[in-house]
């Protein structure tokens, strides 16, 4: 199969699936990660026959042998996206075929097979188009997407597998800041790395979350809500949280984030600020930051506001700075005035109340 070739997805709906009284009742709270639809995609591949197999089912458990080489070598990659209910009672995405090329530049570091793009775009839409009445329509919902492939080969050998499984599941999820936005507490990680120069920091692999689950417990046991990563080489540089990017807001209006240098994941919400300070008149650079930087600024008053972003929790205020030398306030008490600005456009963008001059919101 090839970029341009449209794949079909045999559909085989749920024998019993859950009753509008039951699905209502579940999205009541449903958190994050917690509750799933009752349909998921699934498609295979093959060295020498290529993707196939390709179908819409019940969400069930997969028969996995022991000697499945995912679970000995990690060869699994993933994205994460959301569906949005638009006012006029659509469904958008956004940006999608970002998602879709960066689940390909992780398949290439992993050395697995390419998802076409319209394969990865197709699969949501049939996904979505079959659990369409488990988007949340309150205030702040979405169904989260979670595309994954891994190595289904029984083998044990360290060697790129020749058989994998594409997967997509669906999980309705609630507001992130149900209380309202508030500013998060961050701890330096000043003995852990989440990537070094020509490791897999750029790809959404699942081994980089294994390998940050012990820093973010560290930052946990310091009283804070999440670690923040310095580079592997030279401590010093910041890069970015477990599974958010940070931006940096100056006096002068000037918005400031770590530049790509491969150890960074490139966040489709990242790039999508970027764009969007630049078209509210902010001066944006991309450049490295360090700690000792970021703490003089903090310190003089020139650094003003700093936030987090990505899919889930959109833009995060940054509150309190902890590291092993004591503590410092990011930004103010409060949100900052910029942070919620952007906050804002992209959540109007996202929800279809906003102009989109760029193009980033898919229909499906
Ligand atoms: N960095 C990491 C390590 C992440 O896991 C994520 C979430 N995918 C991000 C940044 C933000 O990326 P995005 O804006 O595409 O969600």
């Amino acid at each position: 199969m090839s970029d341009g070739d449209i794949l079909a997805f045999d559909v085989h709906p749920h024998a019993h699936p859950t009753s509008p009284a039951e699905r209502a009742a579940r999205l009541v709270n449903p958190g994050f990660g917690k509750v799933f639809t009752d349909h998921m995609v699934t498609l295979r591949y093959a060295d020498g026959k290529g993707w196939h197999d390709g179908r819409v089912e019940a969400r069930a458990p997969i028969p996995m042998d022991p000697a499945s080489a995912v679970l000995h070598y990690a060869q699994e990659i993933f994205e994460g996206l959301k569906a949005y209910a638009l006012p006029d009672g659509g469904v958008s995405l956004f940006r999608p075929e970002a998602n879709a090329r960066r689940f390909q530049r992780s398949a290439d570091r992993l050395a697995m097979p390419r998802l076409p793009e319209q394969a990865f775009l197709d699969s949501i839409a049939a996904l979505v188009e079959i659990d369409r009445e488990w988007i949340p329509t309150a205030e702040g919902g979405s169904l989260y997407l979670r595309p994954f492939m891994f190595a289904s080969e029984v083998f044990l050998g360290v060697r790129p597998a020749q058989e994998y499984l594409y997967v997509l599941i669906a999980s309705p999820a609630g507001a992130y800041f149900s209380g309202g936005v508030k500013p998060v507490t961050l701890w330096v990680s000043e003995d852990y790395a989440r990537a070094a120069p020509g490791g897999t920091g750029a790809a959404k692999c699942g081994g980089n979350y294994a390998a940050s689950l012990a820093p973010q417990a560290a930052a946990i046991a310091q009283g804070c809500d999440q670690v923040v990563f310095l580079d592997a080489v030279e401590h010093r540089y910041v890069e970015e949280l477990g599974g958010m990017n940070v931006f940096f807001v100056y006096d002068d209006g000037t918005v400031v984030t770590p530049a790509l240098t491969g150890t960074i994941l490139e966040g489709i919400t990242r790039e999508s600020i970027l764009t969007l300070a630049r078209r509210a008149g902010h001066e944006v650079r991309e450049r490295q930051v360090s700690f000792d930087e970021w703490r003089a600024d903090a310190a003089s008053g020139r650094l003003r506001e700093v936030f987090a972003c990505g899919t889930a929790a959109v833009v995060t205020p940054i509150g309190a700075v902890k590291w092993a030398g004591g503590e410092f306030r990011a930004g103010g008490a409060e949100p900052g005035p910029v942070t919620m600005a952007l906050r804002q456009s992209l959540l109007d963008l996202q929800r279809g109340v906003a102009p989109d001059p760029d193009g980033w919101v898919y229909r499906v």
